[in-house]
C-alpha cells in the first residue's frame, strides 16, 4: 500500500475545520470506506498526492478536466486574463466569445446566460420554465442529479444515495410538493403523467445521459417521447447537460441524439476547471430572464473573465484537435477491455459507455444475465459521431443492462469498494463510488489505457 501519511495528517486537520473534512460530499470516500487522499497537484493525465504518489486520473474533477490537468494552453489563457484583473461586474468581450462557441456547438442553444455552478444553472432553468409557462409542477427522474436545488433534491443519485440520505434534511415538503418523480427510461410513466397533469407541468428536467447513478444512457425512444409530450402540452423540456455536455457528444447528448430541448443546462467542461455554469435555449424563452423579461436571476461573479478564459481555451482546443472521436474511441477501448477482463475472470459486470463517459457496474453475483435487467432493444446511441473512428462495440457498451436507478442500485457496491482500493494502490484514481462516472481525457494515451486494463485484470483475480 502506498504511503498516505501526509494525506492522513492534512485530512485529520480538515475534519476539525470543515464538516467531514470536505467541501463536497462526493469526494469524501464515504461509499468505499477510508479517507480521501489529499491532492498536491495535477499534471496532464495524472494526480500527485501530498505523499508524492502518482495516479492516472479517471475522475477529472468529476468531469471538467477533459484536456487533463494544467493544460498549457488553458494555463496561459487564465494567466493572460489574470493580469488584466479578475472581475469587473461589467460586460467583457470574453462572454460573447464563450457564448458564440457554445451556441455554435450546441444546436438547441440560441441564447445563453452564464452562472457560477451547475446548481445555479438548473435552479435558474426551473425558475425560468415556471415563469415562462405560469405553471408550477416539474418532472424529474429517479437517480438523476441536478445539483443541490431544493426542488430537485429528491431521489438525486450518487451523493445522496451513497451516503444513504435519499432526501436532505432542511428541504421543506413545500419545496418538493410540485416535483413529480418518475423512473428513468420509462416511457409509460411519462405518458401517464402527462395524461393526468399535462397542463400543470412547467418543465421536465432530465439528464439525457445520466452520470450521477453511474453512466446510464437515456434511450432515444425515451428522449423522443419526452420531447413529444412536453411539446404537445406546452411544457419546457430541460436537458441537464452539466455533465454530458461535450462528453456524451461533441455538442452534448441533445446534439448526438438529434433532439432539441427548449433549455439546456451546462457546466463542468465549459469552465475548463474554473467555476462555471450556464443555461441556454430558445431565444423566445431566454428573453424572459431579467432585464428583458421578469424572471429574476443574477450573479456578482457570473461570466467572470478567468472562468470565461478557461472555458474558451478548453473548447477551442477540443475543436482544434477534433477531440471528440478520439475521446470516444479511447473510452470504448477501456470499456471493452474492462468488459473482456470481467468476462474472463467470471465476474458479473456491465459496462455502460458513451462518448468519454463510462461506468463499470459490478452486478450482484446471482443476477448476471438475469431477466431482472431490462435489456434495452436499442443497439445504437442516436446519430453516432464518426463511426469509422469509433471502435465497433458489440458487448457491454451497448448491452444497456443498467437502465435506471432500480437496476443500478442492485449492483455490488462492496465489490466496487474493494476494486476501487486495489486500483488506487496500483496508481489508478477511479471514482470513489459505484454510482459515479469514469471520464476520459485527451491526454490519456492508448498505452496508459492498456496499463489500466492490465491492472484491472490483476485486480479481478483477487476479487
Ligand atoms: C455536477 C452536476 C450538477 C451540479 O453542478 P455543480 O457545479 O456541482 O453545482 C448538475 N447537474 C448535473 C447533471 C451534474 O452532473
Amino acid at each position: 500500500m502506498p504511503n498516505h501519511d501526509q494525506s492522513h495528517l492534512i485530512f485529520s486537520e480538515a475534519k476539525n475545520l470543515i464538516p467531514g473534512g470536505v467541501n463536497s460530499p462526493a469526494r469524501a470516500f464515504g461509499a468505499v470506506g477510508g479517507e480521501p487522499i489529499v491532492i498536491e497537484r495535477g499534471e496532464g493525465a495524472y494526480l500527485i498526492d501530498v505523499d508524492g504518489n502518482r495516479y492516472l486520473d479517471y475522475v477529472q474533477s468529476w468531469g471538467p478536466m477533459i484536456l487533463g490537468h494544467a493544460h498549457p494552453v488553458v494555463v496561459e489563457a487564465i494567466q493572460t486574463a489574470l493580469l488584466k484583473g479578475t472581475s469587473f461586474g461589467a460586460p467583457t468581450e470574453a462572454e460573447n466569445k464563450l457564448a458564440k462557441l457554445i451556441i455554435d456547438l450546441v444546436p438547441s442553444v440560441e441564447k445563453i446566460r452564464f452562472v457560477n455552478s451547475g446548481t445555479e444553472a438548473t435552479m435558474s432553468a426551473i425558475r425560468l420554465a415556471r415563469g415562462f409557462t405560469g405553471r408550477n409542477k416539474i418532472v424529474k427522474f429517479i437517480g438523476n442529479y441536478h445539483g443541490h436545488v431544493d426542488a430537485l433534491l429528491v431521489a438525486a443519485g450518487s451523493s445522496a444515495a451513497t451516503l444513504g440520505v435519499p432526501n436532505s434534511l432542511g428541504v421543506t415538503p413545500g419545496s418538493v410538493e410540485d416535483t413529480i418523480l418518475l423512473p428513468y427510461n420509462n416511457v409509460d410513466a411519462i405518458k401517464k403523467t402527462f395524461q393526468k397533469f399535462g397542463k400543470d407541468i412547467a418543465a421536465v428536467i432530465v439528464e439525457p445521459v445520466a452520470g450521477n447513478m453511474g453512466c446510464v444512457i437515456g434511450s432515444s425512444n425515451f428522449l423522443y417521447e419526452l420531447r413529444h409530450w412536453t411539446q404537445a402540452n406546452g411544457a419546457v423540456l430541460i436537458f441537464d447537460e452539466v455533465l454530458s455536455g461535450f462528453r456524451a457528444g461533441k455538442g452534448g447528448a441533445g446534439q448526438r441524439f438529434s433532439i432539441t430541448p427548449d433549455v439546456t443546462t451546462l457546466g463542468k467542461v465549459i469552465g475548463g476547471g474554473l467555476p462555471v455554469g450556464a443555461y441556454g435555449g430558445k431565444a423566445e424563452i431566454m428573453d424572459h430572464v431579467l432585464p428583458v423579461g421578469n424572471v429574476f436571476q443574477a450573479g456578482t461573479l457570473s461570466g467572470n473573465p478567468l472562468a470565461m478564459a478557461a472555458g474558451i481555451s478548453t473548447i477551442q482546443m477540443l475543436q482544434k484537435i477534433n477531440a471528440f472521436p478520439v475521446l470516444e474511441r479511447k473510452m470504448a477501448m477501456l470499456a471493452e477491455g474492462l468488459e473482456d477482463e470481467a468476462r474472463s475472470a467470471g465476474i458479473p459486470a456491465a459496462v455502460e459507455q458513451i462518448g468519454s463517459m463510462m461506468t463499470l457496474f459490478f452486478l450482484a453475483e446471482h443476477e448476471d444475465n438475469s431477466e431482472k435487467y431490462h435489456v434495452s432493444s436499442r443497439t445504437f446511441h442516436g446519430s453516432m459521431v464518426d463511426r469509422s473512428t469509433a471502435t465497433s462495440s458489440t458487448g457491454g457498451c451497448f448491452a444497456n443492462k443498467i437502465t435506471d436507478w432500480e437496476t443500478a442500485s442492485m449492483c455490488n457496491t462492496q465489490r466496487y469498494a474493494t476494486f476501487f482500493w486495489n486500483m488506487l494502490e496500483r496508481g489508478f484514481y477511479f471514482p470513489c463510488s459505484q454510482f459515479e462516472t469514469f471520464f476520459m481525457s485527451t491526454v490519456i494515451t492508448e498505452s496508459e489505457i492498456q496499463q489500466t486494463i492490465d491492472a484491472v485484470k490483476e485486480v479481478f483475480k483477487t476479487l
